[in-house]
């Protein structure tokens, strides 16, 4: 059964805490292992052709390596937005909004020009 939000913050909070981590949680700390836990799941791919690394994806054990790679990006997200109080569903859908108006279908569809490129 899916956990809402809400709930995996409640989870993370609990982790965290049993452990008296939070002195460590911090936002740098939390920004820096967001990218540490990226780089993780980089190495999936690193060397890798493209053609290789979409082998890679379909074999099972990479799969679920790569999966906790996203877990662990996403658990340090979550519990970053959940320290400073950020809504995390709505800044996502905030920057949805704004993603949408700096890459007009009729101008991005198609292309992978940044939005300060595209005509
Ligand atoms: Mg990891």
């Amino acid at each position: 059964m899916p956990l809402s939000l809400p709930e995996l913050q409640a989870r993370i909070r609990q982790f965290r805490d049993e452990r008296d981590w939070m002195q460590f949680h911090n936002p740098k700390n939390l920004a820096i292992s967001i990218s540490l836990e990226a780089a993780e799941l980089l190495e999936h791919f690193q060397w890798r052709s493209f053609e290789e690394s979409e082998a890679h994806c379909r074999n099972e054990d990479a799969r679920q390596e790569i999966a906790d790679e996203m877990a662990d990006i996403a658990i340090y997200l979550t519990e970053m937005a959940d320290n400073l109080g950020i809504d995390l569903l709505a800044a996502m859908a905030s920057k949805l909004d704004k993603n949408a108006a700096k890459y007009p279908v009729e101008k991005a569809r198609g292309s992978h020009k940044k939005y300060s490129d595209l005509e």
